[in-house]
């Protein structure tokens, strides 16, 4: 598939990669001013926040060791349901550490809800969560989100790790999916 191809297929870029590194410069300062001294894990939820996670972890001036997560929601509907099924947990106890989930893309907020309520049994010393993009329209429950990279109109985005059918999460930046390719 050629380049103009792929453009085809979206409509508006949303987010620049040269926002997204300013952006991501900015938050990582922030980070690791909060958590100085603190011993941060950060953990990443498959497969949407490689990109970000990748980038993220590589801004942060401090040691910061690496874990993954990989979810999905039960059920037909295309919409997250909220019922979630663990696929891959996480190789590290969570007991005693800082924990700073790093997410893609909070939509209606029920995947990353189920997922605190989940890592609150397991003994860490405070959970925070950093999510790149955030739909302020699309909420269906509230998630206490400490760092937010950018704010969204409620389309559905694809590129910087964020998929359509496993396709443009190697997008360099984040643009709305073209009607056409879904219908
Ligand atoms: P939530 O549970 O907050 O509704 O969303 C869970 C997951 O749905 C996100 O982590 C992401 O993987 C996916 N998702 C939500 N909105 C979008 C979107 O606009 N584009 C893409 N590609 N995935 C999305
Ligand atoms: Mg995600
Ligand atoms: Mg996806």
């Amino acid at each position: 598939m050629r380049a103009a191809d792929i453009q085809n297929d979206l409509t508006d870029v949303l987010v620049t990669e040269e926002q997204i590194r300013e952006k991501l410069d900015e938050i990582a300062a922030q980070v690791a001013e909060d958590y100085a001294g603190k011993e941060l894990l950060l953990v990443g939820v498959l497969k949407g926040a490689i990109m970000v996670m990748a980038d993220f972890a590589r801004a942060l001036p401090m040691h910061a060791p690496m874990d993954w997560m990989a979810v999905s929601s039960y059920g037909a509907s295309t919409k997250s349901s909220g019922v979630v099924q663990i696929r891959k947990d996480l190789d590290t106890p969570l007991a005693g550490k800082h924990v700073l989930i790093v997410e893609d893309i909070i939509d209606s907020g029920l995947t990353l809800s189920w997922l605190l309520e989940n890592f609150e049994s397991r003994g860490a010393a405070s959970i925070e969560v950093f999510s790149l993009l955030r739909k302020p329209d699309a909420a269906k429950v509230e998630v206490p989100c400490k760092y937010v990279g950018f704010d969204i109109p409620n389309d559905f985005v694809v590129g910087y790790g964020l998929d359509y059918a496993e396709r443009y999460r190697n997008l360099r930046d984040v643009a709305v999916l073209a009607p056409h390719v879904y219908n």
